[in-house]
């Protein structure tokens, strides 16, 4: 299992978001490696941080070869610079969630970063979904324009947009998928109905996404620490009971990251028939 949407922070933001917790909340499971993001800027800035939050992460997990690195951006600061400063780092992607670091996911400041992200292959890993801000800053038709005009940017879009706009983010892979196979759904906090009900799908939702894009679009992430031990495990206890080929299954919890990443040591792929 490769898992994707591990938020780490230091002690001092939220003491169950470190790399200590996120580690024993995989212990003892099928663990071969994460993609982990940096905090946000605005959290650095609440907590009284001065240092940099994308170095932070760095040295964080410096010297854990299963983690892979994904920075996040200052949308108060120019992005071009900062992408570069992400590249340099190593990290392979940038988490970006337009409603909570309040930018327009089509404006000058975001497409600059896009620009930039598709010139050095960066993966964009995006939040979608209703979260308390203009929604006409974060519709997920959106991402359609962002593929349109940067053809080449691997996107991910995390709780396939919810609830309320998985049918739209659908659309907006499906509409791009003759051009490149480079669009994935983010499968993430959408099984739990009672805790997530913005975001919930459900085995049936999951489902569905597999029989829309096909399973080698699917990519399954913890968002931790929103999500912890327990919620991983009621995850992949949903998920493992889903009547797929297991093929399909090792795709979604970590084939097609593995895949995206370039990720080609350990367990052979399971790279299904394409989906279109
Ligand atoms: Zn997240």
């Amino acid at each position: 299992m490769f898992i994707n949407h591990v938020h780490l922070m230091p002690s001092d933001l939220r003491e169950d978001a470190t790399l200590e917790s996120f580690l024993g909340a995989v212990e003892g499971l099928d663990f071969e490696g994460a993609v982990c993001f940096a905090p946000f800027s605005q959290q650095f800035g609440w907590a009284g941080r001065t240092d940099d939050h994308n170095v932070w992460l760095h040295d964080t997990i410096a010297g854990h070869d299963n983690l892979i690195g994904y920075g996040t951006l200052d949308p108060k600061r120019p992005a071009r610079p900062q992408v570069e400063q992400i590249v340099e780092l190593g990290f392979r992607g940038i988490k970006l969630h337009p409603p909570a670091q309040k930018f327009h996911m089509f404006d000058e400041w975001s497409r600059e970063a896009y620009a930039a992200m598709e010139e050095h292959d960066l993966i964009a890993d995006f939040h979608i979904g209703v979260h308390w801000h203009r929604l006409k800053e974060y519709d997920p038709l959106l991402c359609d324009e962002i593929a349109w005009h940067y053809p080449k940017l691997r996107m991910v879009f995390e709780h396939v947009g919810g609830w309320h706009y998985y049918r739209q983010v659908l659309a907006v892979i499906t509409n791009n998928g003759q051009r490149g196979k480079h669009l994935y759904a983010g499968i993430a906090s959408v099984l739990a109905k009672d805790q997530q009900r913005f975001w919930w799908l459900g085995p049936e939702g999951v489902s569905e996404c597999r029989w829309q894009i096909g399973a080698d679009f699917l990519i399954y992430g913890l968002d931790f620490p929103y999500n912890h031990a327990a919620r991983l495990r009621n995850d992949l206890a949903q998920i493992q009971a889903l009547d797929w080929p297991k093929a399909d299954i090792d795709a979604m919890l970590g084939g097609n990251l593995k895949r995206l990443l370039g990720i080609t040591t350990g367990d052979a792929l399971n790279v299904g028939g394409d989906p279109n």
